[in-house]
């Protein structure tokens, strides 16, 4: 699973119509969709999907945020996958973000920031199963 890692477009940059460009971008740096989905997260889905951060002061604002609209959750591929998208996505919050980053690009303030990427290889194969069934990710195989 080394080579996967999870993105989601999300509510902010869905709302603003950046869905294109932004897949452009991804693409464009090389990664392959291995899957891809438009949906609404429950806030069941959303807790869960960031358990990690459930006691954090901003935990109940990001998942208002994450289930305000829809989003969309896509499943990448490419060599050295996480490491490289967070690179091409930039820092969490778009004012420290370097120039030419998603976020730098795409993104209002440190709460809502356009796109999520996962931190390491064992959270990707985690946040992809969370979006996505094996016979999903299967039917992408090609
Ligand atoms: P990431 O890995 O770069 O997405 O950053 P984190 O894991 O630190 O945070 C997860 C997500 O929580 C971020 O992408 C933001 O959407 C949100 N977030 C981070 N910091 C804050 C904050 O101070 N306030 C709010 N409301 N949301 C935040």
């Amino acid at each position: 699973m080394s080579n996967r890692t999870l993105a989601i477009i999300k509510p902010d940059a869905v709302r603003n119509n950046k869905i294109g460009e932004i897949i452009a971008k991804i693409t464009g740096a090389g990664f392959k969709i291995k899957a891809i989905k438009m949906i609404k997260m429950s806030k069941t889905s959303a807790q869960g999907f960031y358990e990690v951060h459930k006691e954090r002061p901003f935990y109940a604002e990001l998942v208002e945020f994450m289930t305000s609209g829809p989003c969309v959750p896509i499943a990448l591929e490419k060599e050295n996958a996480v490491a490289d998208y967070r690179m091409l996505i930039g820092a969490t919050d778009p004012a420290e973000a370097n120039d030419g980053t998603i976020r730098k690009l795409y993104a209002a303030s440190k709460a809502e920031n356009a796109v999520h990427g996962s931190d390491s290889d064992e959270n990707a194969a985690l946040e992809i199963s969370h979006f996505f069934s094996r016979n999903e990710l299967l039917q992408n195989a090609c």
